[in-house]
Parts: C-alpha cells; structure tokens; sequence
C-alpha cells in the first residue's frame, strides 16, 4: 500500500488548501501521541511520504488536494496502520482445497504450536548430545520416531520433499543414470519438474515406456553399466486412466535388485496411516513402499502427514548414510523449529485412535458432512445480511478436494454458501468478482471461489466461526457501475 491510495481518504468537497510543512504536522497535538508510540523517525518518514503522496497528485491534478487537518491525520493513520501491518496474515481458506499449497498447507496441531514456541523461546539441543556432552545429530532427534513410524532403517530431513527429491539424486546418482517411466514425468507446481530437478541434480534421465503404459521389459532394456537409480514417482496431481499399465513397486524393486541398483519411490504425499481407516481414499504409506521393496522414499511433511513443510527422506541406511554425507545436505537441512513441530506431529501418530481428533489435517478431512451442512444453516443468514438486497445466499452441497497433489481424483462431500448476483444479466461476473474482492478486504481475508455464476464458500475448513461471524459487519461492497 502506498501514498496515493490514501490520498483518496481525504477526497471531500473542500476547496484546495495549501499543504502544511512536515515540522507543523509533526507539531499537531494529535500527532504527538503517533510519535510517542511508534517513534519520531518512522512517524517523520510516514509524514514526509503522505505528504509526497499528496503532492504528487495534486501536480498532477489526479486529486484537489488535502482538506482539513482531520482528514490529513486521518490519511497518517491508515498510511501508518498499513505500513505496520504483517505482511503474512492468517486467512480463511474456503476455497474447498484442504491442502492449499498458496495458503500454507496443514495447520499444526495443538502439541506441536506448544513445542515450537518453546523452542523458540530458549536454546535446544538441537546438535547436542544430552548424554555425552557432545556434539549431536540434529536428525537423530526425530529418526528413531520416524524409523518406528514407517518400519525404515535410517532416515533424514530436510526443508520439503523437493529439497528431498534433489538431495537423494543428486547423492545417488551424479553423472549417472537414473531410469523414470513416461507416465511419471510429473510437474508439481511451477517450477518443480521431475526432469529438470534430475538435471539440476545432475543425473541424466533415461525415459522409459510411454506415458500411458509401461512395462516391466522397458525398464530391463534399460538398465545399463551407467544406471545408479530406478524411480517411481506417485502420480500425485493427476491420474492416467483407461488404458494404461505400470510396473507394480515389487516386483521393479526386484527387477532393479538383480541388477544391483536401488529402487527409489517419490511418494509426494505419503500418508502415515491407511487412510481407509478414517473413511478417507487409500494413499500409498511409506511403511507400504518400504515392505515393497524401496531403498528410498521420499515424502513431504506438509501434505498428509499434517506437520511442518519438511522432505522426509528413509529407507535403508547405507543410502540415507551417503545422502545425508552429501554437501547439498547442509544447504537443505531444517531448523530447529521444523524439527520440534515435525517430532510433536509425528508423536501423534502413536494415538491412531485420537489422531482425526489431534492432528488437524485429518479433522478437516474427515469431518462429518452433517455437521458442515448444520454450519452452513447457521452461517448462511448472517452473509445474507450482511450482503444486503443485491445477493442471494444458499446453502448446497459442494465437493471438497484434499489438494497439495494429494489425491488428486478422490472428492469429499462438502456443504458451503452459494452467493449469486440477484440482478441476473452481464455484469454479474463483475459484481461476483467485486465481492471476492470486498471478502479478501475483510480484517481475516475470506477466500472462497468463483463457479458457475457463483461465490463458493466451501466451510469444511470453517472453524473458527465467532470471528467470521463478527467481521461480516465490516464487509463493504463497492457499488460499482451496474
Ligand atoms: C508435492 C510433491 C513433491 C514436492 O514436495 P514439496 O514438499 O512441495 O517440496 C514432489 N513429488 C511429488 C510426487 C509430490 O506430490
């Protein structure tokens, strides 16, 4: 935000005044209180810059000018408000996505918020052996867990699963071959594309199969005196469907085994339990790929694990040992305040029985459809008044998607407003988008989504109520032209 959009604050009728000097404003009596709190340097900045501001459009005849000495303070205020304003704010995500990879992806339990913040607070030991006064491992803090957790023998972490997708091949397979079938040559988001990470890592890919079948022979012909790794990587944001084939995990497992070389699966999500367990669609489990027969899987720690963003990375320990002596690893390792939310996270998972109660993530995904409906009910009135005449609001059904890839063809049966224009005709693309806009303006922005002709609020993930209840009364729907 700057100068000028406060210069339309003071656009009232009154004739032009000349612009009073920086030293009178900070003289005013009631600036003096904006400097006792917020200092007289940044306050002088503040004033300097408002008054630029102004200048400016008055130059270029864009504004008549400052008015009154109350709309000038009045301009300092907001222009001060919003320069202190965070510029990471919590948000309502609505938009029917769990996992939203823009918003920030799994919300931390309870256990872990109270470990990283006393991690914050005072020194740990983080590279600290307690029992000998030495130097410790910062992985060893969580492998034990993680190892219980997913049957491997060694693991390590690091800042995301693509940070652990460049490390594992960059330390397995430089100015190597590493074999991938057609059908798995994903692109997870901008910029992280399985063959330029394979390049970056510096391994050549060797492309097998087509894109919708790929068979056991086609990764045997090529495997070569210059292949070090054979992948999978799940199909975590799309599905191939129809006629397709792919060589099941165990049996390449097998096939790269009586060549000598390690079989590696990218797993992207990975949850930790049978999700089937929580009524929810089967993901493939670390603990499954490892029993198939992987050396190496690699998943995030944000997705369906629920914790902190993070790159798992386990398997068998004589490749998580070279992978971990590799230089990229101390470019890539994670803080102190990933591995206390990480270790709380996993510790959770000790509980299966309370885990849809403890780890958010799983409480959003499996929340009853009944009770979403019985929200929406109770909301819908509310956003209705607060809409006034111009819009009709309705509760309907609406499908929510897990996200960050996971699961990318299984939907959950949701509830949600429906917000549409009464007014049918040509602008109601507009005005939809001039209510998303009024929406993203409230104090905790709500993010919903435009479909059919329709503002979509997807309340799933609505779980703090009281406060999106209570700041409808700030919404302001600009009458643009109809
Ligand atoms: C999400 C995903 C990644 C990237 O993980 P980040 O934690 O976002 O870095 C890599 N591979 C697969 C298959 C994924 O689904």
């Amino acid at each position: 935000m700057n100068g000028r959009d406060e210069g339309a604050v003071a656009c009232a009728a009154t004739p032009v005044v000349q612009l009073p000097s920086v030293d009178r404003m900070l003289r005013l009596p009631t600036v003096i209180p904006l400097i006792e709190r917020h200092g007289r340097t940044f306050v002088t900045e503040e004033v300097r810059g408002l008054l630029a501001a102004y200048r400016e459009g008055m130059l270029r005849a864009e504004a008549t000018g400052p008015h009154s000495e109350a709309a000038l303070l009045a301009a300092l205020r907001t222009r001060i408000e919003a320069r202190l304003a965070p510029a990471i704010r919590p948000v309502f995500n609505l938009t029917g996505t769990v996992l939203h990879t823009n918003l920030g992806r799994a919300l931390l339990p309870d256990e872990a918020i109270a470990v990283l913040v006393a991690s914050m607070r005072a020194p740990v030991n983080l590279e600290f052996d307690l029992d000998t006064g030495g130097r410790g491992d910062r992985d060893a803090l969580v492998e034990a867990l993680i190892c219980e957790l997913t049957g491997a023998e060694a693991a390590t972490v690091v800042n995301n699963n693509a940070a652990a997708v460049l490390l594992s091949v960059a330390a397995l397979c430089a100015r190597r071959e590493v074999i991938v079938s057609r059908g798995e040559l994903v692109e997870i988001g901008g910029a992280f594309r399985m063959p330029d990470v394979m390049k970056v890592a510096g391994a050549k890919l060797v492309e097998v199969g087509t894109t919708n079948r790929t068979h056991p022979r086609d990764y045997a012909d090529a495997i070569g005196a210059r292949t070090a790794l054979v992948m999978k990587v799940h199909a975590s944001n799309y599905a191939i469907t129809g006629f397709t084939s792919a060589v099941a995990e165990d049996e390449l497992a097998h096939l790269a085994h009586e060549r000598g070389i390690p079989f590696a699966i990218d797993l992207g999500s990975g949850s930790l339990v049978d999700l089937s367990a929580y009524g929810l669609p089967r993901e493939p489990t670390p603990r499954q790929a490892l029993q198939a027969g992987a050396d190496i899987v690699t998943f995030s720690g944000d997705k369906l694990l629920g914790g902190p963003q993070a790159g798992l990375i386990v398997g068998k320990a004589e490749w998580v040992r070279r992978i971990r002596k590799h230089p990229l690893k101390r470019a890539l390792r994670v803080s102190k305040l990933t591995l206390a939310a990480l270790e709380a996270t996993l510790a959770l998972y000790r509980h299966p029985e309370q885990l849809a109660k403890r780890l958010p993530t799983l409480r959003l995904l499996t929340r009853p459809v009944q009770e979403i409906e019985t929200l929406a009910q109770r909301v819908a009135p509310a956003m209705a008044r607060a809409l006034g005449a111009a819009f009709a609001v309705t509760v309907g059904a609406v499908q929510s998607q897990i996200g960050s890839g996971s699961l990318p063809v299984e939907l959950l049966a949701s509830a949600g407003l429906f917000i549409r224009c009464r007014a049918d005709g040509r602008s109601s693309g507009r005005r939809l988008a001039g209510l998303a806009r009024a929406l993203r303006a409230l104090p905790m922005p709500v993010l919903g989504r435009v479909a059919d002709d329709a503002l979509v609020l997807d309340l799933r993930t609505l779980t703090d109520e009281p406060t999106f209840v209570a700041q409808l009364r700030h919404l302001t729907l600009d009458r643009g032209p109809s």
